[in-house]
């Protein structure tokens, strides 16, 4: 069995976490980290299995509940975003509705910002919404429409930034006073901005969620989340419902997002780059009124964003004026960047949201959250940034914009 190796970090740095942290030798002494692929473990008498059992033992008793691989990818994520505990998770979707449903009982109210992930807003509507947990939507950017939404049963905000599929940038340290006058929690979103470019935990959030799907893999493979937060959260309300439940992440997921680890903080910086040196290209081709990407001077969550975040994502929305017959063009005319509703891969990707992950809402919901007929979002990848602005241009050439 892996030996279970102490791993105090105080003092390393973040690119040296991602690539260190969490790392428990079996014996063997082997260089990567170990694939525990097996479901359940044997122990060596009766009463040592009861006596795990009793939690009176050390040791693993079933991969739905632990599992040595799972754990290295939880321990490295929580030194990188430098928070107490980890849940790792089958996919963000099930980390997101863990954070939720292990905090959340009926009767409460829970406020949530307009412009969360479509998914999240179904289980908002849908599942809590049927287990008497009420809610209020609110643009997440106006602090006032936060105060406003605050009842005495508000027990949890949920918010998303920068958001997708927009890009708006909200104020995390003020929404976190918010709720914790009132006595609720926050949960963040972290997926655009990934614990090397933001860290809610720091700026006063509660709670993190990741989809570890997109840029902790980043190379397109496996689904994976987690949930990060206080050690009383993930220990007293998170693990036990996600033990029961069973969203557990595969071992052999988990060993891949771990090697995602080693590389994402290389992988983000890169990716980063090369979107705000896109974006700037793009506010000239169509307008800066027509790029979202908060690392442009004349974003409206550029202040902002650059007060609570260490560089500024990979992924841009734009705009093609002429609506979606023209974004559609202008997406068939891509020769390298793929089509796709994915994100954070080492490929660039591109999609239309109206028509694919916001179809679900109506034209005014769309509306309101700033998604027009032609926004296209924009994933940026490690492919060489002259090849990408190159497919960019030849395609916004074709699409008719000159
Ligand atoms: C993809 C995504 C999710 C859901 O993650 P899955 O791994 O697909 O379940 C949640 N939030 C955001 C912002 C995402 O991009």
């Amino acid at each position: 069995m892996a030996e279970k190796k102490e791993t105090a970090l105080p003092d390393w740095r973040p690119q040296t976490r991602a690539v260190r942290a969490g790392l428990a030798r079996s014996e063997h002494g082997e260089t990567a980290e170990a694939l525990y692929l097996t479901s359940g473990f044997v122990y060596e008498t009766a009463q040592e299995a009861a006596a795990r059992f009793a939690g009176e033992a050390e040791g693993y008793v079933y991969s739905r509940y632990a599992n040595p691989t799972v754990r290295m990818f939880e321990e490295r994520l929580a030194a990188l975003e430098e928070a107490e505990a980890c849940m790792a998770t089958a996919s963000g979707m099930a980390a997101v509705f863990a954070a939720l449903a292990a905090h959340l009982s009926a009767g409460d109210h829970l406020v949530a910002a307009r412009q969360v992930f479509g998914s999240v807003n179904r289980i908002i509507t849908g599942p809590l919404s049927r287990f008497g947990i009420t809610h209020t939507f609110v643009d997440g950017r106006d602090l006032n429409a936060w105060r406003k939404a605050v009842r005495q049963q508000t027990r949890a905000f949920i918010l998303e930034s920068p958001a997708n599929p927009t890009l708006d940038v909200m104020d995390i340290a003020a929404i976190a006073e918010i709720a914790h006058a009132h006595g609720a929690l926050l949960i963040v979103d972290n997926v655009f901005a990934t614990p090397v470019l933001q860290k809610p935990l720091a700026l006063g959030a509660d709670v993190v969620v990741y989809s570890a799907t997109k840029h902790i893999d980043g190379q397109g493979r496996v689904l994976g989340g987690a949930v990060l937060g206080s050690r009383a959260f993930i220990d007293d309300h998170v693990q036990p419902f996600l033990r029961h439940t069973g969203a557990a992440l595969s071992p052999f997921n988990a060993w891949v997002l771990l090697k995602g680890l080693e590389t994402l903080p290389v992988r983000v910086r890169s990716m980063s780059e090369s979107a705000g040196a896109i974006a700037a290209f793009l506010a000239e081709r169509l307008g800066a009124e027509n790029v979202r990407y908060p690392g442009l001077p004349d974003d409206p969550g550029h202040a902002l964003a650059r007060r609570q975040m260490a560089g500024f994502g990979s992924l841009i929305a734009f705009t093609l004026p002429e609506g979606r017959a023209q974004a559609f063009r202008f997406m068939n005319a891509l020769k390298l960047i793929d089509i796709s509703n994915n994100l954070g891969d080492a490929k660039s990707l591109i999609t239309h949201p109206a028509s694919t992950t916001h179809s679900a809402l109506s034209e005014e919901e769309r509306a309101a959250q700033g998604i027009g007929e032609g926004m296209v979002r924009l994933s940026v990848g490690l492919e060489d940034v002259e090849d990408l602005i190159a497919d960019i241009a030849q395609a916004l050439d074709a699409a008719g914009i000159t």
